[in-house]
């Protein structure tokens, strides 16, 4: 038999100092992986045309129950233009207007020829939000569940695709009754990840008292009672420590006035063009061969009224680069309103001006466990949420116009070392310990193994002498 080759003897014994060392600390692995987090909770709730500063006009106190358990961002920029649809879609895409293609409440699209209507709710076209993907699909693909409850878009098939569930657009169906149906989702046995929750007010009285008339007060107080209503279902389902909670709006409101009307047919002949979205963006779509005449019988026409061809539109408002943005957009100063003429009617409310105006910036609250509490935070931009929602609910962003290093300190931790790097750390933590205690135990090991070695060759040598 061959004598062991020098080096034989301490790797097999480190190897079996390896296997007793993996032996100890292998019952410890799984909890390391364990402590990844649970599957993060979002549920996002949009209370249409609830301005930033309605907190202030009127009893609020669920709102503020809300503030001191969470975040609060004061400002937030929405974007152009101001109105409903456009900016639903900005929240789970990310995108301007310009990019994510619903440009406007009412659109038409030169290119399909076809056109789509809040108004008349014909919305239900798939391609006019096909331009950009929403988070709920992303969301879908990467495994989850999502559950919608009326949000804008969510019962459009999109790219193929509805929310796992959905609830079709009625709005008979009770604030309470939608709740309901999201806590259903999010407890039942194959529970959603994300929730999406729309309800239609302040917006509605909004339009209809104006932001400015005291009856908002008591409008106001009741969303303040629909929020506590929100949070004491989710205390009851066990969900109020769980989900991530952000209430947010699509915008703002500004008080219209008669005494601060535009009127169209005073300056051009209306047989000239058409109106696709109306006041206070208007967009105007010209005959055939009318677009110069049109832009400059309105150009300079009003002090309240800028008008834009559409390449003039600034870069800062995002709102050029689509085919379903008309030839000519003209853009009332805040408060005003542009009609054909006065008897046309206006709403003692609107919304749709210049995003840079504070009041058209809507609520924006976030409390739940990833979330700072008690905190303020001074301005974001509404793009920002949607990489924001992506690294709550721990999927991948599509490329998009928004920032979440912006937003990443409302968190409740710091980027680097929150929970989902927590078990990373703890694991290579673990495994620099395992390969000191390997590197120790060899060493050892191979030091006896050195001093056994030569203590033999000393014996050997000296027997002869013995011998003798
Ligand atoms: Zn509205």
């Amino acid at each position: 038999m061959l004598p062991p080759k020098k080096g034989r003897i301490p790797s097999r014994i480190a190897m079996n100092c390896l296997w007793r060392v993996l032996a100890i600390f292998l019952p410890f692995l799984p909890s390391t992986l364990s402590l990844q987090p649970a599957q993060a909770r979002v549920l996002l709730v949009s209370f249409d045309g609830f301005r930033w500063d309605y907190i202030y006009k009127a009893s609020t106190p669920n709102f503020h129950y809300a503030m001191e358990n969470g975040v609060h961002v004061k400002q937030v920029t929405n974007i152009f233009i101001t109105k409903t649809y456009p900016n639903h879609y900005t929240m789970v895409t990310g995108l301007y207007a310009e990019s994510h293609g619903v440009v406007a409440n009412e659109m038409y699209d030169p290119i399909l020829n076809e056109t789509f209507s809040l108004n008349k709710m014909e919305v239900y076209n798939s391609k006019f939000w096909e331009e950009a993907t929403p988070i709920w699909i992303t969301n879908q693909r990467e495994g989850h569940k999502t559950g919608a409850a009326m949000w804008p878009g969510t019962d459009v098939k999109i790219h193929g695709a509805f929310p796992t569930y959905y609830m079709p657009y009625d709005f008979a169906v009770s604030f309470e009754d939608r709740v309901a149906r999201l806590i259903d989702w999010f407890t039942s046995e194959e529970p959603i990840n994300f929730g999406l929750l729309y309800w239609e007010q302040p917006d509605q009285m909004g339009h209809i008292l104006g932001p400015e008339n005291p009856l908002m007060g008591p409008v106001i107080s009741d969303i303040d009672k629909k929020l506590g209503y929100l949070v004491s279902e989710l205390k009851k389902a066990k969900l109020w420590d769980v989900v991530n909670v952000i209430i947010t709006s699509d915008h703002g409101m500004s008080q219209s006035s008669s005494e601060r009307l535009i009127e169209l047919d005073q300056y051009v002949n209306r047989e000239l063009y058409e109106v696709i979205e109306q006041s206070p963006v208007v967009a105007i779509l010209p005959k055939e061969g009318k677009l110069d005449e049109v832009y400059e019988a309105l150009a300079n026409a009003h002090p309240n009224m800028t008008v834009y061809k559409k390449e003039q539109i600034p870069d800062r408002l995002h709102y050029k680069h689509n085919s379903r943005i008309q030839p000519i957009l003209a853009v009332a100063d805040e408060g005003w309103e542009i009609l054909h003429k006065k008897s046309d009617g206006f709403q003692p409310g609107n919304h749709g001006y210049d995003n840079i105006l504070p009041e058209m910036h809507p609520i924006f609250l976030a409390f739940g466990p990833a979330f700072r509490k008690n905190a303020t935070k001074e301005a974001m931009n509404s793009t920002d949420l949607y990489p924001l929602l992506c690294h709550l609910l721990g999927i991948n962003p599509l490329p998009n116009n928004g920032s979440f290093n912006a937003v990443k300190d409302i968190l409740a931790e710091e980027v680097p070392f929150g929970a989902d790097t927590y078990a990373t750390v703890v694991g290579v933590f673990l495994g620099s310990f395992l390969v000191m205690v390997f590197i120790a135990v060899f060493v050892k090991h191979f030091i006896l193994v050195q001093a056994n070695t030569m203590q033999m060759q000393h014996t050997e040598a000296a027997q002869p002498l013995l011998q003798d």
